[in-house]
């Protein structure tokens, strides 16, 4: 079975990955992984995801402020943030958004941080990753306003961003996707209790999936309790053909269209192209 599979969220940058980061890449790339994105959480994270995607072909950076961090930021570190968002090896503004549930920013100090980070995302015309959790209610408007404000697609056509880890219900899936954006299914898709992201997965069209581990947090169901990596996104699309009654190539093969649709990477990528000759 050759899949085509790409990791629409990862940390492996970080330092759980400094024993093993080549080793996991290659595992990440024998599992059928074309690519990665790196998400940072704050300007050293952003630093060194933009690092890794210059020298890993397969790995393209985002950079940005978690809401975690929020309280960290001033004037210099969001102006560092805007920098690296212009930089050409940066796709997507990210990992940004509101969390209301570990609460490890006061609440106005993470909707400033994260609208500053939507007015650089607006500037440089790149699609953004959301981190929402158990924030929906006030997340949504703002996002609402900055999609509407730019005609709910970016100048080139792309999506306006992705939901990451996304935690909601099908209807509010469904007001993101009218706004723009993608939903990612995480690899908890795979726990037993997941009844509202299985059915987020099951019914939605598959041209609005996109799929990821948040490596090294939340490993899947056959994991649990050890690290993440890059290469268990597999067991998500699995899971996601399973509830869908679809092929695993085909759900392999259309999220990794639309995570390259989001970046803004053509499809003859070098991984890809050399995919096609040994088919042919
Ligand atoms: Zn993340």
């Amino acid at each position: 079975m050759s899949l085509q599979l790409f990791d629409s969220h990862s940390h492996i940058q970080m330092s759980q990955f400094d024993a093993d980061r080549t080793s996991a890449l290659a595992r990440s790339r024998d599992a059928g992984l074309i690519g990665q994105l790196v998400l940072g959480t704050d300007v050293a994270s952003s630093e060194s995801a933009v690092a890794l995607a210059e020298a890993e072909t397969d790995v393209y950076a985002a950079a940005g402020c978690h809401p975690h961090d929020a309280k960290d930021m001033d004037e210099t570190s969001l102006a560092r943030l805007r920098t690296l968002a212009e930089d050409p090896r940066v796709n997507v503004v990210g990992e940004i958004g509101l969390d209301f549930y570990r609460n490890l920013s006061p609440h106005d100090v993470q909707i400033e941080v994260l609208n500053r980070q939507l007015e650089t995302a607006a500037e440089v015309a790149k699609p953004v990753s959301l981190h929402g959790r158990e924030a929906h209610e006030a997340l949504f408007p703002f996002i609402e306003k900055w999609s509407l404000r730019m005609g709910g697609k970016l100048p080139d056509g792309r999506p306006m961003g992705v939901m990451h880890y996304f935690d909601g219900n099908i209807d509010l899936a469904r007001r993101y996707i009218d706004l723009g954006f993608l939903i990612s299914i995480h690899c908890s898709v795979t726990y037993p209790k997941a009844a509202t992201l299985q059915q987020v997965a099951a019914e939605l069209p598959l041209d609005v999936l996109v799929v990821e581990t948040d490596s090294p947090y939340g490993p899947p169901q056959s994991q649990r309790g050890q690290r993440n990596e890059p290469a268990y996104v597999t067991e998500a699309v699995v899971k996601i053909a399973q509830l869908r009654g679809e092929k695993i190539e085909r759900v392999a093969e259309v999220t990794t269209q639309n995570a390259l649709r989001l970046l803004g990477v053509s499809s003859g990528q070098p991984t890809l192209a050399t995919a096609e000759r040994g088919a042919s």
